[in-house]
C-alpha cells in the first residue's frame, strides 16, 4: 500500500542518538522536529532553580500545569519556559541526575504529553523521546526505536561530555546511564519500551549517518510500496 510517511515517532533510552537522527531526518525529509526530552528537561530545570522538592509529586504537577513550554528555534535546542529562554542550562549535571525522577511523576506527564499532542497535531513532524509510539502519537505513521548497548551508549555520552570539558569518567556515565534506563523502563507510567508496531533499529556499530540513511531508505520504500514494520 503506498502511504506518505509525515508523522514519524523516534523512541529510545539514554544517548541511543535520536536527537541526532531526528534532526538530520528532520531536514532531509523537510519535517519539523520535537525532542520531548527538553519539555521534562525545563521542567526539572525550573523544580531546582524554585527549589521544588523533587519528591513533592503535587508541586511537581502544578509546576508542569501551570507553565507553558514553547520551543525556542527549530530545533529544540532551546525552549521558552514560562517566557524565559533557556538552552544549555538544561544539559546541566544537576537536571541530568533529576530529569528522570521527575519524568516519572503521572501528572507531570500528562500536562506535558497535552502540550506535545497540540504541537504535534499540525503533522509533519518528526517527535522523539521515550513514550512517543506508545502513549503520545499511537497513529504516528512509522515508528522508531532507536537502541544500542549501555556500554556504546556511554561512550558516546563520555565523549559528548568530553567535548564539552565536563570533567567524568567512563564508569560514572555507564552507572548514570543504566541508572536513568532503569528509572525510564520500569516507571508505572508510560515506561520506556518500544511500541509494538515500531521498528527496531539497534546501532552498535553503525555511525549516526548510517542510521539515518536506513531510516531515508524506509521512509521511500514505505512511500513507494508499503513496508509491514516489524
Ligand atoms: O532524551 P533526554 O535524555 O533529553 O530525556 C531526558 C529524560 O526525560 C529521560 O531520561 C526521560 O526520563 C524523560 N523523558 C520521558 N519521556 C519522553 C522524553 C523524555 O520520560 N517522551
Amino acid at each position: 500500500m503506498l502511504r506518505d510517511v509525515e508523522v514519524i515517532a523516534i523512541d529510545g533510552p539514554v544517548a541511543a542518538g535520536k536527537t541526532m537522527v531526528g534532526r538530520e531526518l528532520a531536514k532531509r525529509l523537510d519535517l519539523r522536529y520535537l525532542d520531548t526530552g527538553v519539555m521534562y528537561r525545563a521542567i526539572t530545570w525550573l523544580a531546582l532553580k524554585n527549589a521544588t522538592p523533587i519528591e513533592d509529586e503535587v508541586a511537581l504537577g502544578t509546576l508542569a500545569d501551570e507553565t507553558p513550554i514553547m520551543l525556542d528555534g527549530s530545533n529544540s535546542d532551546r525552549v521558552l519556559v514560562d517566557g524565559i529562554s533557556v538552552g544549555p542550562e538544561l544539559r546541566e549535571a544537576e537536571v541530568d541526575r533529576h530529569v528522570s525522577l521527575v519524568s516519572r511523576v503521572s501528572s507531570v506527564r500528562s500536562a506535558l504529553v497535552a502540550q506535545q499532542r497540540r504541537m504535534a497535531s499540525e503533522g509533519r513532524i518528526i517527535v522523539v523521546g521515550r513514550d512517543i509510539g506508545t502513549v503520545v502519537l499511537p497513529n504516528a505513521d512509522l515508528k522508531i526505536y532507536i537502541t544500542a548497548s549501555s556500554e556504546e551508549r556511554s561512550r558516546r555520552r563520555w565523549k559528548e561530555f568530553q567535548a564539552q570539558g565536563r570533567e567524568t569518567d567512563y564508569q560514572s556515565v555507564l552507572n548514570e546511564t543504566r541508572a536513568r534506563d532503569d528509572v525510564d523502563t520500569q516507571r508505572d507510567d508510560s515506561p520506556l519500551k518500544p511500541a509494538e508496531d515500531a521498528w527496531v533499529l539497534d546501532t552498535d556499530g553503525l555511525t549516526g549517518d548510517e542510521v539515518v540513511d536506513l531510516i531515508v531508505q524506509r521512509v521511500n520504500a514505505e512511500a513507494q510500496g508499503g513496508i509491514a514494520c516489524a
